[in-house]
């Protein structure tokens, strides 16, 4: 593969090269200058010839020895030696007696236009023509004039660690995704026990997370457990500047891989390789999209059971491209979130193993002040803090050490704006718990799986995951409207709480605005606006005091906002009297919430029913088509979950309902 990429640079290199002779050899040099003076008196003394008179210059010959001679020593030394006639120039000087003097002097002379076609041709159109074939070559590539300058620097490498020492161990907080991983060990150690019985194991397994939360990390102790052989390759080092360099390494990766088989492929960045085809329709990218079809050509090519098997992560998983995550593919999807307070106290134990820390080092009160840290991120706290203490060389390291780490590591990080103030995190806990509450007391919601006040995502500061029963197609008006209530359960309950309202419950309100309105506009929910239809076109609702074109006629139009408004008051009511009723255990959520950050299923539960008993909840409520806990289907795996989040900023468009 090493040819072919030197093939490239030297093609350039001499085209380079042939241009700069033919500059060279095809342009003559100018013959030597002389003074316009010295050029008028040789004039009169007759010893210029076959002059030739250009609108700037006037070139010529000496016709003599002493014609040489007579000019200044500077100006002859430029003169090669040799016999006469010498080639001269100069530079012409407005002269209107010239003519006239040429005539009398009695020489030979004609005029001629400056530039003469193959000087112009080699000084400016080849070499335009040139650059114009060379840059174009580049954009090809899809590199642009980054890869240009990184050629010859950036080769894909690939690692190969026949053993990689790490294991499990060496990972801590995030046992979900160790779990999943313990059947692929398991698989590579007793390969005839799946073979036997016929069980495919995956080929392709994508695991998706912020960077530095341990996805590389768990694929070597993947390897490490195993015992097997580790390949690890970066997808932005497969894509290249020249055409096919990429997918032969691609080919090369695996042919290597089998070789060694049973072993693991780690393919770091995928998100580089792998992004949608023919998604950026300006720079070409046909290097990265014959990369990426060699990938899948290779991955549908070898045996499931070959005991080569395919890791990858990512960030972005939203881009990749759809044929990546296919069924014999990266089928499986192993997500790692940012770790809770338990994980981080656990991280940061494992990275303190081998430091010496002092009596007063409390791992627990570490993880509570570094909130939306990574595993890196603690990693790189831990050893500051090591380091801090050796520069003053004690003997263990200290809390203080702690702390210079912690402030060293979250300042002029962009972590530092998600460290949240104490009001901040206070508002979160009762707007998820809000949420959280109202979603566990209606009737018609699915379960929440989980509340969390740890940063998600870009935007979300705090999310409430629901996990629906089965799939669903149709919903009653009565499922959407307690929808209606979770959306508003956040902000009705910082209302209820502090009196208050904050920024976070925008994306809420947009969705429960929008879902109002088809429950009005489109499905005829509402009495007063009966069973008409009234959404041409699928015209969403930009804001319901905007004026939209596609709105129906003003009164109707009128009669629509009016019933959404109503709708959501109604949902509000509603909620603010739940939350009241249970105020309790909104106080016990967002307590538990604050002391842990993430809340499950069954603890939430355990919450909500704490102190008040639903019999006796039911019964004081004096909505008693909504108990204090409703009963509901037991909690699925999988599905697609809703996500009602706590957004620092959105700029999510507001989607239909769900
Ligand atoms: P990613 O590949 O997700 O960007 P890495 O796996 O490269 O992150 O993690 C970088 C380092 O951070 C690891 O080498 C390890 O020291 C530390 N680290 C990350 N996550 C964990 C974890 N869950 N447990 C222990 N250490 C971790
Ligand atoms: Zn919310």
């Amino acid at each position: 593969m090493e040819k072919k990429f030197d093939s490239g640079s030297i093609v350039l290199f001499i085209g380079v090269l042939v241009l700069l002779a033919a500059q060279v050899l095809w342009l003559a040099p100018a013959p030597p200058a002389i003074a316009y003076s010295d050029f008028q008196r040789l004039l009169a003394a007759h010893e210029v010839d076959s002059l030739v008179i250009t609108p700037t210059r006037i070139s010529g010959e000496l016709r003599s020895e002493q014609a040489k001679a007579s000019l200044p020593a500077s100006d002859a030394a430029t003169f090669t030696a040799g016999k006469p006639p010498y080639a001269f120039t100069t530079i012409r000087v407005a002269d209107e007696s010239l003519p006239a003097r040429l005539a009398a002097a009695g020489v030979r002379y004609r005029g001629a236009l400056d530039s003469s076609w193959d000087s112009l041709l080699l000084a400016w159109i080849v070499p335009l023509v040139f650059f114009v074939i060379v840059w174009q070559f580049l954009m090809r590539r899809g590199g642009g004039m980054r890869d240009f300058m990184s050629v010859g620097r950036s080769r894909a490498q690939v690692y190969l660690q026949q053993a990689t020492g790490t294991t499990f161990s060496d990972i801590a907080g995030i046992d979900e995704a160790k779990k999943e991983l313990q059947q692929i060990v398991s698989f590579l150690c007793h390969p005839e026990r799946y073979r036997r019985l016929g069980g495919k194991i995956p080929k392709g397994i994508l695991i998706v997370g912020a960077p530095g939360t341990g996805k590389t990390l768990l694929a070597k102790a993947l390897a490490g457990e195993a015992a097997v052989p580790f390949f690890s390759i970066s997808g932005s080092s497969f894509v290249e500047m020249f055409v096919g360099v990429g997918a032969a390494r691609v080919r090369d990766l695996f042919e290597q891989a089998q070789k060694q088989a049973p072993c693991i492929v780690f393919i770091d960045e995928l998100d580089a390789l792998g992004k949608v085809r023919g998604a950026n329709p300006v720079s070409g990218n046909d290097e990265r999209e014959q990369t990426l079809n060699q990938l899948l050509v290779e991955m549908d090519g070898f045996q499931p059971n070959a005991g080569v098997i395919l890791l990858a992560a990512t960030n972005r998983p939203e881009t990749l491209d759809p044929a990546l995550l296919r069924p014999g593919r990266f089928d499986r999807h192993i997500a790692i979130d940012r770790p809770d307070l338990n994980g981080r106290r656990q991280i940061l134990a494992v990275h303190a193993r081998g430091v010496p820390l002092a009596p007063d080092v409390d791992l627990e009160e570490l993880a509570a002040r570094t909130p939306g840290c990574v595993g890196a991120d603690l990693a790189n706290i831990v050893n500051e803090a090591a380091l801090h203490a050796a520069e003053a060389d004690h003997a263990n390291v200290s809390m203080a050490d702690f702390d210079e780490a912690i402030d060293r590591a979250l300042a002029g990080s962009e972590r530092k704006s998600r460290v949240m103030n104490a009001q901040e995190k206070v508002t979160i806990a009762y707007h998820e718990a809000g949420h959280a509450l109202v979603a566990q007391s209606r009737a018609h919601c699915d379960p929440v799986k989980k509340v969390s006040m740890i940063p998600r995502g870009v935007a979300a500061l705090g999310y409430t995951q629901q996990v629906p029963t089965e799939d669903r197609y149709v919903l009653r008006r009565s499922e959407l409207l307690d929808r209606l209530d979770v959306l508003i359960g956040g902000r009705a309950s910082e209302e209820l709480v502090f009196g208050d309202v904050s920024t976070g419950a925008e994306n809420d309100l947009e969705r429960a605005t929008t879902m109002a309105w088809h429950m009005v506009a489109r499905y005829g929910m509402s009495e007063r606006l009966g069973l008409a239809n009234c959404a041409d076109d699928g015209a969403m609702p930009k804001a319901l005091t905007g004026v939209d074109g596609a709105r129906p006629a003003a009164r109707t139009a009128q009669l629509i906002d009016d019933e959404v408004r109503r709708l959501l008051s109604d949902a509000h009511e509603r909620v603010m009297r739940t939350l009241a009723d249970q105020r309790d255990a909104l106080d016990r959520i967002a307590k538990r919430l604050l002391e842990r950050e993430v809340i499950e299923h069954d603890e939430l539960l355990t919450l909500i029913a704490g102190a008040e008993p639903a019999a006796v909840g039911a019964a004081a409520q004096p909505d008693a088509a909504q108990p204090a806990a409703a009963p509901q289907a037991p909690l699925a795996a999988g599905g697609a979950s809703t996500v009602t989040a706590f957004a620092a900023h959105v700029s999510q468009r507001p989607g239909p309902p769900q």
